[in-house]
């Protein structure tokens, strides 16, 4: 099927950051086409289903760098109480959820990520096997990284450090079973990554072993990356060095690594990644719930590409765009640098070459796969559109995407999803997520929690 989008506009993203107005762009066999001057490329495509696109914006679709779509279950509590979180809970809402509970939020935060425009998404998070078919069933493209780590939790409440082979082992089989099982699968839109969680929970082996299966596999791998300041001083303590030194040491930086937040690293640890030729997922809206900002002028400025994550509790990507322009400015006191379209760029081709995935999404160009989403831009926060990006990026809303193609394939088409029963799910899931968490309080009784919960799904 060949289809034309006529009399539109469209944010290309490419190196001059070109918007092409009055224009047509043709999708065929999951790729774009053609792109061009409206009547031209019209009469180049006689025989194309036409869509008119007059009113409406195409984007680049969005990628997330770094998420975990259980933690939407997490929703309205862990947002609020730090990082790593001061509730004394064994666990949150989502590690009590079951498969089934598990299929329903990973549909839930897709559901939010495809309405805000999100086409692609790294999902890190442990037995992805058990909801993997769910996200698939999506239509969304997707990157999938088992978060392993081999560090023997019973022993870290004395103050000890030390590390199971066994659990290693574990990981990296359940890592290679689910990249086996899904790398290059509905036609190469799922793929596989290697996701150890972070540095301190990672021995030196496994580092070096989650590279070379990387290596192996022809894939990228990631890790949380300065986080937080629990993390550095466990570092400083164990290892004696700062993390990025530690990754460092033990040949983990390369250019299929995603450093996901970079929060508090130093110059030397950002001389590092740069020289690296590592990525960075600037996580920028739980970075601010968190208090805290990456330096990315300082990032890009050292030769890291940059992409944007949601990370926990959210998946919406106009949001983080946003949390990203204001994260920078406020952190440099710059009124000026970003630009809305060095975040647009982050969010879609800086994503891109994060995940290793450039050539094929990023931008809207002859030959690239269709992932794409369309503003109606005829909304009162939106008009008068003198310069479509910057009124995106500084007051867009998830409500003004209409439409998201991925692979070539409508996945949200007139504000309606195709792919997930919306409403079935969102009833599911505050059941469930309601039961869960007064599930945990009832399972901890001497555990504070300062929140009273309501008695029951709303
Ligand atoms: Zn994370």
């Amino acid at each position: 099927m060949k289809l034309l989008i006529k009399d539109t506009t469209v944010v290309t993203g490419n190196d001059q950051r070109t918007v092409l107005y009055s224009a047509g762009i043709v999708i065929e066999d999951r790729r774009i086409s053609d792109i061009g001057p409206s009547m031209e490329v019209e009469s180049r495509h006689p025989l194309a289903d036409v869509i008119q696109g007059r009113g409406r914006v195409v984007f680049p679709g969005l990628i997330n760098c770094h998420t975990h779509l259980q933690a939407t279950a997490d929703k309205g509590i862990l947002e609020d109480f730090g990082f790593p979180t001061t509730l004394r809970f064994p666990t949150s809402g989502r590690g009590l959820l079951n498969p089934d509970e598990r299929n329903v939020f990973g549909l839930l935060a897709c559901i939010e990520a495809i309405r805000s425009g999100t086409t692609t998404l790294l999902e890190i998070s442990n037995d992805i096997h058990e909801y993997v078919d769910s996200l698939d069933s999506t239509g969304m493209r997707l990157i999938l990284g088992e978060n392993i780590n081999d560090i023997d939790s019973t022993k870290t409440r004395d103050g000890k450090v030390e590390f199971l082979d066994s659990k290693r082992e574990a990981g990296l089989q359940r890592s290679a079973d689910l990249i086996e099982a899904w790398h290059g699968k509905s036609n190469g839109r799922v793929l596989g990554f290697l996701a150890p969680h972070a540095p301190e929970t990672v021995s030196p082996e496994l580092l070096r072993e989650s590279r070379e299966m990387a290596e192996r596999y022809d894939v990228g791998y990631t890790i949380h990356l300065s986080q937080s300041y629990e993390e550095i001083e466990a570092i400083k303590r164990v290892r004696g060095v700062m993390p990025t030194h530690y990754l460092f040491a033990n040949d983990f930086l390369g250019d299929r690594l995603v450093a996901a937040h970079c929060r508090y690293v130093n110059s030397s640890e950002i001389a590092l990644l740069g020289q690296a030729g590592s990525a960075v997922s600037h996580n920028a809206a739980i970075g601010a719930r968190r208090g805290a900002a990456a330096p990315v002028k300082e990032l890009v400025a050292a030769g890291c590409a940059v992409g944007m994550g949601s990370d926990n509790m959210s998946e919406d990507m106009v949001e983080v765009m946003r949390a990203g322009l204001f994260h920078e400015r406020v952190r440099r006191n710059d009124e000026m640098d970003p630009q809305p379209e060095d975040v647009l760029d982050w969010a879609t081709y800086g994503g891109a070459r994060a995940l290793g995935i450039s050539d094929d999404v990023g931008t809207l160009e002859v030959g690239k796969k269709a992932d794409l989403f369309m503003v109606n831009v005829r909304k009162a926060h939106l008009v008068p559109t003198l310069r479509i990006v910057s009124a995106f990026v500084h007051n867009g809303m998830p409500s003004d995407i209409t439409d998201v193609m991925v692979d070539g394939s409508w996945v949200l088409r007139d504000s309606k999803l195709l792919t997930i029963d919306e409403d079935d799910i969102i009833a599911k899931a505050e059941e469930i997520g309601h039961r869960a968490w007064n599930r945990l309080i009832a399972e901890n009784p001497n555990v504070p929690f300062p929140i009273n919960l309501p008695p029951g799904p709303l």
